[in-house]
């Protein structure tokens, strides 16, 4: 998302905004301010904010997108007047307001699958819309304040996937950060001391810078989607540690998700129990 936003922020800001095209009414969360509103103002920036990009124009109107899983955007050069399938709105920006400079480029946002969950959200000056009740990202003071002090007893995994706790960790990076911190996908923020908590800030930091670098070199479609390919361990059950420390990645399922990691690396050699599984056997 982190490298998506850059792509785009470099591709379209200080163009304005010349039409908006509707292709899904769902998608729109918000009627006011109208859509229709923002025609002719300048996209100022393209940033993240957790899973969301947002772009910011020129008179402090903000337009919100969270692409959800098969979510993804095309850019049309130029911009198209087709309505494909899953299409849910088509952004179009240009050097002049109206559309005639022949240099417009579309901004396709649609949806592979059956599920309809790419959101967008027009946000007023000051409103934060979904952006409210975010927690910070990883680099902040804030973010390093979480990590280091703490006390949730939850599932690591779980707070890493929060964005109400800490926002900005992609889903899947949690299990190549705790592979690389050597930290049981169990264990809480509690339950870690001085040099794990500092060990688990590490990973988080080079993990990250990892994957944003991965993303920057990245050729072809602006899609967020088949990100499965990139993780070291996530996913990869069944596979030898990368370590490489002689043992094969396990799988452990909690609560709704998956998480794969390292006997050896990261429990001591010990094979977690599927939590959902032992729950049903009692
Ligand atoms: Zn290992």
């Amino acid at each position: 998302m982190q490298a998506l936003s850059e792509r785009l922020d470099a591709l379209l800001a200080d163009t304005a905004l010349q039409r908006i095209e509707i292709l899904g009414f769902s998608a729109l969360k918000t009627y006011s301010p109208a859509h229709d509103s923002l025609q002719g103002h300048r996209l100022v920036s393209v940033s993240r904010r957790a899973k969301y990009l947002v772009w910011t124009f020129d008179d402090g109107v903000r337009v919100v997108l969270h692409l959800s899983q098969a979510g993804r955007l095309d850019i049309e050069r130029p911009p198209k007047t087709t309505r494909p399938k899953g299409a849910a709105v088509r952004f179009v920006f240009g050097n002049d307001e109206i559309g005639l400079d022949g240099s417009s480029v579309g901004v396709l946002v649609r949806e592979y699958g059956t599920h309809r969950k790419a959101s967008w959200w027009v946000l007023a000056p000051h409103d934060e819309g979904p952006l409210a009740g975010l927690g910070p990202e990883p680099g902040s003071t804030a973010f390093t304040d979480v990590i280091l002090s703490s006390e949730s007893r939850r599932r690591l995994t779980t707070d890493l996937r929060d964005q109400h706790v800490v926002a900005g960790i992609g889903r899947g990076w949690g299990d190549d950060i705790l592979h690389r911190a050597r930290l049981s996908p169990f264990a809480s923020l509690h339950s870690l001391n001085e040099q794990q908590r500092g060990a688990l800030l590490t990973a988080i930091t080079t993990v990250l810078a990892e994957a944003l670098q991965l993303e920057r070199t990245r050729e072809g479609g602006l899609s967020e989607a088949k990100l499965g390919g990139r993780f070291k361990v996530h996913g990869r059950a069944g596979e030898p540690c990368p370590t490489p420390c002689g043992d094969t990645l396990n799988r452990v399922s909690f609560e709704n998700y998956e998480m794969t990691y390292c006997p050896t690396c990261q429990t001591g050699g010990r094979v977690l129990a599927d939590r959902r599984m032992s729950r049903l056997l009692k």
